[in-house]
């Protein structure tokens, strides 16, 4: 047995009147980075359907290393398929969406954090930098994050935006960008970041 079976159901629904789309680049130009919380669907919340968006979802929709090197070889990868051609800030925007009611934000709180870093063997400091308390101030933290890594292509840009689980409304925290001074190797080793 497996709770999957009415959701299989659903699928083969999905099937019947489903057409594949392209391997292409993405139809709304746009990568988001957004919250595995299941009140928080960015296909839904954004109306995107398929072949839209590439969608990376974590713990808070935290920018990671993780999450920057997938980033990285997502803008190889629409580079490579739109021929070399894109301009600087071009090739996508990177949204990053956090959202109100974050489920990690009960992470701020010390005695929860290090009761959950022994409960589940994961490293206090690791749980601390996955909690949104305040989705305005954790968004454009991470948008600088992002905007100030080596890894991130001076042909992408960066916007920051917060979920209202409250209204169902999405508003921008922090307008697109580029990186300003693009690829430098002095900028690469900072205090705190993994390479
Ligand atoms: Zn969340």
């Amino acid at each position: 047995m497996t709770r999957m079976i009415p959701l299989l159901e659903r699928n083969e629904q999905f099937a019947r009147t489903y057409s594949p789309a392209a391997l292409g680049l993405p139809a709304a130009q746009v990568v988001v980075v957004a919250c595995l919380d299941h009140r928080a669907d960015p296909a839904i919340v954004l109306g995107l359907q398929l072949g839209d968006a590439p969608v990376i979802r974590n713990a808070g929709g935290r920018v990671t290393p993780a999450v920057i090197d997938d980033i990285a070889f997502l803008a190889f990868l629409v580079e490579q398929l739109s021929g070399g051609q894109a301009a600087a800030g071009r090739l996508f925007e990177v949204a990053v969406i956090h959202h109100t009611q974050c489920g990690t934000g009960f992470l701020a709180d010390t005695a929860f954090r290090q009761h959950a870093a022994e409960a589940t063997g994961l490293p206090e400091a690791a749980l601390a930098a996955s909690a949104v308390a305040d989705p305005h101030a954790t968004v454009k933290a991470d948008v600088e994050r992002l905007l100030t890594s080596p890894l991130l292509s001076p042909k992408v840009s960066v916007s920051g935006h917060v979920y209202d689980i409250a209204t169902g409304l999405v508003t921008t925290t922090v307008d697109a960008r580029s990186p300003s001074g693009g690829h430098k190797p002095d900028d690469s080793i900072r205090p705190g970041y993994r390479r």
